[in-house]
C-alpha cells in the first residue's frame, strides 16, 4: 500500500527553472526510503510537493490512494500528514524559547493547550532536549537546533516524516544518534522519507532508494537490488 505518490510531475519555478520533469514515485507505508542526487536534481522541489506546500504544473500527488485535489480542507489534513524537517533549521524556529517553538505546530492544528504542551514534551522527550526547554532557541548549538526542529515535527505526529538531508553539518557522533532516532520513529509506525548525498547511509539504512537526476528518476530498487545493478 503506497502512503504519497506521485505521478509525472512537471514543476517549473516562475523564473523558468524545470525543476521536476515528469517525475514519478511510490512511498509505501511504513518504509524507509532514501531519496540521493545531486544538488539541484529536484528532491526539495519534490518534497514540497508531497506536503502541498507547492502544486504541480502537470501531474498529480496521491496521499492515502486520494489524489490531492488542493481545496483547503485537503490542504490542511495532507500538512497534518506529512512533515518536513527542513535541512535548515533557522527555517523552522522562530519563537521565544524550546518549548514554544515545538509546541508551535501542535497549537497550530487547533489541540488544546495542555494536550499541545504534553505532546511537546514527549517529542522533547525522544529527541533529547528536555533540559533545553526554557532556553531561548537562537542561543542554541546548530545541532540542537536542528534536534528542536525536529521535535517540532514529532509533536504534531504526522504518519509520513521528510527529512531533507538530515546529517549534513553533524558531527559523527550526531549523525550516529540522529539515524538511531530515525529507526526508533520507523518502528514506531513512522513513513520516513531522507534526502541525501551519503550512499553508504542510504545503503545501510533504506528499505527503497530513488536516484533523481534533472528533475527525474534516475534509478530506483531495494538497496540490494541497486547494489546489484551497479
Ligand atoms: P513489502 O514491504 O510490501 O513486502 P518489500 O520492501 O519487500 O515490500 O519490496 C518488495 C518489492 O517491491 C521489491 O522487490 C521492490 O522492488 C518493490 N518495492 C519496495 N518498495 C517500493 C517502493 N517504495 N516503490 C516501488 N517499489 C517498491
Ligand atoms: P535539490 O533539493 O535536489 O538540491 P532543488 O529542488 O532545490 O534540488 O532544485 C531543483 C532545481 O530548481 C535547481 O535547478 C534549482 O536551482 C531550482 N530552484 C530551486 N528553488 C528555486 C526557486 N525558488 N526559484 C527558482 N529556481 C529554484
Amino acid at each position: 500500500k503506497y502512503i504519497i505518490e506521485a505521478r509525472e510531475l512537471v514543476y517549473q519555478y516562475p523564473d523558468g527553472t524545470n525543476a521536476l520533469n515528469g517525475l514519478t514515485m511510490q512511498i509505501k507505508e511504513g518504509q524507509k526510503v532514501a531519496v540521493l542526487g545531486a544538488n539541484g536534481a529536484g528532491k526539495s522541489t519534490l518534497f514540497l510537493h508531497f506536503n502541498g506546500i507547492l502544486r504541480p504544473r502537470q501531474g498529480q500527488i496521491l496521499f492515502d490512494g486520494r489524489s490531492m485535489d488542493y481545496r483547503h480542507r485537503s490542504l490542511v489534513e495532507l500538512r497534518k500528514n506529512v512533515a518536513i524537517v527542513f535541512q535548515d533549521p533557522d527555517h523552522q524556529l522562530f519563537s521565544a524559547s524550546v518549548l514554544q517553538d515545538v509546541a508551535f505546530g501542535p497549537l497550530n492544528l487547533g489541540l488544546d493547550k495542555n494536550v499541545a504542551l504534553a505532546k511537546a514534551r514527549e517529542a522533547m522527550r525522544q529527541t533529547e532536549i528536555d533540559t533545553l526547554s526554557s532556553k531561548p532557541t537562537h542561543f542554541l548549538s546548530y545541532g540542537q537546533k536542528k534536534r528542536v526542529s525536529i521535535a517540532g515535527v514529532l509533536a504534531m505526529e504526522p504518519r509520513v516524516i521528510i527529512f531533507d538531508e538530515p546529517t549534513a553539518c553533524l558531527d559523527p557522533r550526531m549523525v550516529d544518534k540522529t539515524m538511531d532516532l530515525l529507526h526508533r520513529l520507523n518502528k514506531q509506525g513512522k513513513t520516513l522519507v531522507m534526502s541525501t548525498h551519503d550512499v553508504d547511509l542510504a545503503y545501510s539504512w533504506a528499505d527503497y532508494i530513488y536516484f533523481i537526476n534533472g528533475g527525474q528518476v534516475a534509478g530506483e530498487g531495494t538497496p540490494r537490488e541497486v547494489f546489484l545493478n551497479r
